[in-house]
């Protein structure tokens, strides 16, 4: 049975041939480990094999396993991929250095006022609800842009990028297509999309981050 450094190397080496095969460069392309709901032994492997970047989807969940870790292994890079309340800016501003769900205007002026409050500034992708599901966060496609346009005017926030979670069981190539275009169009150079099941079909599509857990931890 393969071990999790296996399985991150392998899905790297599979990332480079993507990239390669799609006309991109490899290092192009970063792998996002997702370590939600691993434990320790689990992560620590990684970080001793030189691995810095990390998602988590929840700000407790991601505190309590991270704050001591990042004091060991400062250049981690920690990613917020699961949705944000408000009650739990504070915390997220001090753990993470990217967050990759912002998703309501309410909430980008939270992030503004605690980013002065602490003297932080993050990286920010906007979430894209590329099917207009109701059950999941995100903008609207059809809303992206002018959501995009009013964060560029009024909120002192650094957004680099958009983020999708397509439906699962359905072809993501055009969702992804769509997420590369409206960040194209926005000049906004990283593109999150693509997961365990699907990341190579992202990779064809643009991706720039792919963010992977299951495929990385089954053992
Ligand atoms: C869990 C999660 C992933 C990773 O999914 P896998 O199928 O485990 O690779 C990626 N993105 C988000 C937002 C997640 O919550």
């Amino acid at each position: 049975m393969p071990s999790i450094l296996e399985n991150v190397s392998q899905i790297k080496q599979t990332i480079a041939a993507r990239a390669k095969s799609a006309g991109r460069n490899p290092s192009d392309v970063e792998l996002l480990i997702v370590t939600k709901r691993q434990e320790l032994a689990n992560i620590l492997p990684l970080l001793e094999n030189g691995e810095r970047i990390f998602g988590e989807n929840r700000v407790q969940e991601a505190s309590a396993k991270w704050t001591t870790l990042k004091k060991d292994f400062p250049e981690i890079e920690l990613h917020l991929i699961g949705h944000l309340q408000s009650n739990k800016v504070k915390e997220a501003i001090t753990l993470f250095n990217v967050i990759q769900s912002l998703d309501s205007l309410k909430l980008a002026d939270k992030l503004c006022r605690e980013e002065k409050r602490q003297g932080k500034r993050l990286q920010y992708y906007v979430e894209i609800n590329m099917a207009n599901e109701p059950q999941k966060s995100g903008i609207a496609l059809q809303e992206a842009q002018t959501f995009l346009n009013n964060l560029r005017e009024n909120y002192d926030l650094q957004v680099v990028g958009l983020m999708c979670i397509p439906l699962q069981k359905v072809d993501p190539t055009s969702y992804f297509k769509n997420l590369t275009a409206l960040a194209t169009e926005n000049e906004l150079p990283k593109i999150s999309m693509g997961m365990s099941s699907d990341y190579e079909i992202a990779i064809d599509c643009g991706a720039t981050v792919v963010r992977i857990g299951q495929a990385i931890f089954r053992t």
